[in-house]
């Protein structure tokens, strides 16, 4: 009773809001989603191993994951690690030795304080009980964010720069390898070359959110 006063009365202080429209929810909501933005998050079912996304990078998700990149909402990480343990449990994620993730450049992670993409590797390797490998790919430059690069040198910016440390660790291991937006794939891509080249067996990429190109029905 006592603590659930408690409970109620940090809920008030502190309300949980929804990660992407960042309405206050009620007392005792868990999920830190509110109905609406569920409704209107644009979850990827069609897609499949070795390539998957939990949802569609759009404005409403754009922002949720700006937060959890540039503003410090680290806590974001754990629930979006959360959304894509769901869709883990209807694969057979048992298969998989190792979560890594897309590095951050050392000194840059030092500057932000986190890595995002580690942050969601780390509680996903947590809900899935599959070990976490750190410190073992590692970014060797400081590239141009992609965003900020144009989509014909998007390849050039981060070819070369990933490498593994320990290779042996890595030889005829399966490897989950986690990123936060999947954009033309040149990143991850180049991370799962250097995977593969340390002796890597399978590699199943799995990014939050995925840039869907659509058509423009309207043209001729
Ligand atoms: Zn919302």
């Amino acid at each position: 009773m006592l603590i659930k006063f408690f409970n109620n009365l940090l809920d008030f202080i502190y309300p949980t809001k929804c990660v992407f429209c960042e309405e206050v929810l009620p007392i005792n909501e868990k999920d830190s989603i509110c109905k609406h933005c569920y409704l209107k998050i644009e979850f990827i079912t069609d897609d499949r191993e070795p390539n998957l996304s939990l949802f569609s990078y759009d404005d409403l998700t754009r922002f949720s994951i700006l937060r959890l990149k540039y503003y410090n909402k680290i806590h974001y990480g754990k629930i979006f690690a959360n959304m894509m343990y769901n869709k883990l449990l209807k694969i057979d994620n048992k298969k998989y030795d190792y979560i890594l993730y897309v590095p951050m450049y050392i000194k840059k992670k030092k500057k932000r304080g986190y890595d995002q993409a580690e942050v969601i590797a780390e509680e996903l390797s947590k809900l899935c009980n599959i070990p976490i490998e750190k410190d073992n790919l590692i970014r060797t430059k400081n590239t141009l964010p992609q965003s900020k690069v144009s989509f014909e040198d998007r390849a050039k910016n981060v070819e070369g720069v990933f490498k593994v440390l320990k290779p042996e660790r890595l030889k005829d291991k399966n490897i989950l390898l986690i990123d936060d937006i999947y954009t033309t794939g040149n990143t991850i891509n180049c991370c799962g070359k250097a995977l593969k080249d340390a002796g890597a067996s399978i590699i199943c990429y799995y990014t939050l959110a995925k840039v869907i190109y659509k058509k423009n029905l309207d043209l001729d």
